[in-house]
């Protein structure tokens, strides 16, 4: 089996950048969600993202449109039964992907093979969950997936040398660099930066610095592109809580406890830039620090 079409569950940031880096790769992407409206949201996101690429020259016109063409929105998951790879990105919350895992795989022909983009939770276990652990892998890419370059991946303990050579290769054509890391709580990027955000957020929960300070310290010095409650804001702070969590159950160490500031950030619904606040509020002109 050669991978041509690729299912992409879950249209939020990361799903509306995997399908856009597929297209423009020229794979045909089927692009669902948990509703229409949602997946409208995300085909928008993908239109809106791709002029910007064409405005300013990284790409054609014809590789706009091409893209364009080849997004299709799938509103239920038997629409999927003709597809090579199906990548699930819904949120990070292990009962939704099982649940999703539970209704796809009645729909997927024997031989499809199934990535989970999870930052954090256990490939072994969610593939244990489907109907194909040898065909079940970690395919995590990095936000905004159109500009990073790498693609982890990750092995359940059943996944088999086809599938991960498949998936391989098919990352290669992306034109993204792979990191092969093994199956342990939030993998190799994320087990080292979450924690580090989350003690950002500890700096800030002590009062050691406020927003600005902590985030222009590590920017001019430590020369991070972005400041560490910029970069959760970026990544979703449910999501950060998330990974924080699977790190401190899955690897019952104290050193990962997920900060009480972080929790109540989320608590309040302020996720960071998906919901216009977070550690910024960004409903103005300039992001304001909202501490
Ligand atoms: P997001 O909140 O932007 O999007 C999640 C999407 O999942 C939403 O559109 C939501 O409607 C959809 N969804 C929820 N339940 C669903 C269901 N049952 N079926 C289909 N869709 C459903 O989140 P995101 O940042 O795109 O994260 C998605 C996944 O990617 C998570 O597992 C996350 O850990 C992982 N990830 C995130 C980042 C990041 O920086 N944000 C980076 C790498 C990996």
């Amino acid at each position: 089996m050669t991978i041509r079409k690729i299912g992409v569950i879950g249209a939020g940031q990361m799903g509306n950048g995997i399908a856009h880096t597929c297209a423009l790769a020229g794979y045909e992407v089927g692009l669902n969600d948990i509703s229409t409206e949602q997946i409208e949201e995300g085909l928008a996101t993908i239109n809106g993202n791709l002029a910007r690429q064409c405005k300013s020259g990284r790409i054609t016109e014809e590789q706009r449109s091409s893209a364009i063409d080849l997004i299709k929105p799938i509103d239920s998951y038997d629409k999927f039964g003709d597809y090579d790879l199906v990548i699930e990105t819904a949120v990070e919350d292990e009962s939704v992907k099982r649940k999703i895992f539970a209704e796809l795989c009645p729909h997927l022909r024997d031989d499809t093979i199934i990535g989970s983009n999870t930052s954090s939770i256990s490939i072994t276990r969610l593939a244990a969950s489907t109907d194909r652990p040898e065909h079940f892998m970690g395919v995590h890419f990095m936000n905004p997936v159109p500009v990073m370059e790498l693609v982890e991946l990750i092995r359940g303990i059943a996944t088999d040398d086809g599938t991960f050579n498949k998936v391989r290769e098919f990352v290669k054509t992306l034109d993204k660099t792979v990191a092969v890391a093994e199956d342990f709580p939030a993998f190799i990027v994320n087990r080292i930066l979450l924690p580090m955000i989350n003690e950002a957020v500890y700096t800030l929960y002590e009062g050691v610095g406020s927003v600005e300070a902590i985030d222009t310290a590590m920017r001019l010095g430590a020369r991070h592109p972005m400041g560490p409650l910029e970069l959760a804001d970026f990544i979703g702070l449910d999501t950060c809580l998330s990974v924080m969590q699977v790190l401190y159950e899955g690897l019952a160490d104290t050193k990962y406890r997920p900060c009480p500031l972080l929790v109540k950030y989320v608590e309040a619904g302020w996720l960071g830039r998906k919901t216009n606040r977070g550690f910024y509020d960004y409903r103005g002109e300039t992001p304001v620090p909202t501490r």
